[in-house]
């Protein structure tokens, strides 16, 4: 009887740790609040596309408040989500008393995840800083020196190149640039649009594919790449048999959001949706949890009016900044089920690592 028992809990543990998520892939919308997320499902239905946010569920009630106030920035609200902990408007990566916290990314490297980021924004952009610097969002030397020393990653995908020691006028790196620098920590960097700058014996990669920002999907100029295409010839060059933490952030939802640019932002939008698709075909949803929420709204968007197919559709914007609305946070795949009704985005962290067993 006794032995039989103990085959149970064995085979009930051996159940257990097969059903937790191989990779966790998070798939996030800068300013992207629940009217933007309605807006690319009826561009879908304009586009005869694939609504690839069908497949996801409504996981939680979200909040995202930080300490000081209740509308948030990509700052507060990506500390709060890599590092577990609501913190000052402007901070990244540190609490209230500028002390540095750890990242979700650096956590799961050491426990064996190869780990990275995709942007279409800047590198030194409050949310892809938040999984390396500990540092003020405005603080750009400080970020840079974060990020040329951060060392965990396995990927990183951004904008920004112009800021990371290149000739102005060239646009070829300079001798003693940063990006030669974080060749010498062991990468292959990549300059604009995925050319190889320097290479490296290691698999390991960083790539500034544009300076600034990716332009927004409609405005991309001669030979830039449709952010799509970035995604895949990232995932081509990362995807093996190793669990993965991968982080996409479709950053300039906010952007086009902050000016009212009604094209950009459903172009941006747009976008998200086929990114959402390709990621969920090209990994297995038995064995990978994905997440897609947003840090907050941006622009108080509201549909005015549509017709049912989506094809004529009215937006209204209400602001040019930041408002205070609970945010989507949807699953889909392995383990959609584990997080609370209602939650703070800086509960999501605990939760995940829970779940990944690491403690
Ligand atoms: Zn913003």
């Amino acid at each position: 009887m006794k032995k039989f028992l103990s085959l149970i809990i064995i085979l009930s543990l051996m159940i257990v740790s097969y059903a937790k998520p191989k990779n966790v892939i998070v798939i996030m919308g800068d300013g992207m609040g629940y009217n933007h997320v309605l807006l690319s499902e009826l561009l879908c239905q304009a586009n005869n596309l694939e609504i690839a946010t069908k497949n996801f569920q409504v996981a939680s009630l979200v909040r995202n408040d930080t300490l000081d106030n209740v509308v948030t920035d990509s700052g507060a609200a990506a500390t709060a989500f890599f590092c577990g902990e609501k913190t000052k408007l402007q901070y990244v990566g540190m609490d209230k008393e500028q002390k540095s916290l750890d990242s979700l990314g650096r956590i799961l490297k050491r426990e064996g995840y190869k780990v990275g980021l995709i942007t279409n924004t800047r590198y030194y952009d409050a949310t892809p800083a938040g999984i390396y610097a500990h540092a003020h969002r405005r603080d750009t030397e400080k970020i840079t020196k974060d990020l040329v020393s951060s060392n965990f990653m396995d990927f990183f995908v951004a904008g920004g190149f112009e800021k990371l020691g290149v000739n102005p006028f060239t646009m070829k790196p300079k001798k003693d640039s940063e990006l030669k620098k974080i060749n010498e920590n062991g990468y292959k960097v990549y300059g604009n649009n995925y050319e190889l700058l320097f290479d490296s014996n290691q698999e390991r990669f960083m790539a500034f594919v544009a300076p600034g920002d990716k332009n927004f999907e409609n405005e991309l100029i001669t030979g830039e790449l449709p952010f799509i295409d970035v995604v895949e010839k990232t995932v081509e060059k990362i995807k093996d048999d190793q669990p993965l933490f991968m982080f996409v952030e479709a950053g300039r939802i906010d952007d086009a959001s902050h000016i009212n640019n009604t094209e950009a932002v459903k172009s941006e939008l747009l976008m998200f949706q086929k990114i959402v698709n390709y990621l969920t075909k090209e990994f297995n949803p038995e064995e990978t949890l994905f997440i897609i929420f947003a840090d907050h709204e941006t622009g108080g968007l509201s549909i005015f009016s549509s017709t049912v197919d989506g094809s004529d559709i009215t937006i209204k914007w209400n602001h040019t900044d930041h408002t205070g609305t609970y945010v989507p946070f949807l699953t889909y795949g392995n383990s959609k089920d584990i997080f609370p009704k209602q939650m703070h985005l800086e509960n999501v962290k605990d939760v995940l690592l829970k779940t990944l067993e690491v403690e």
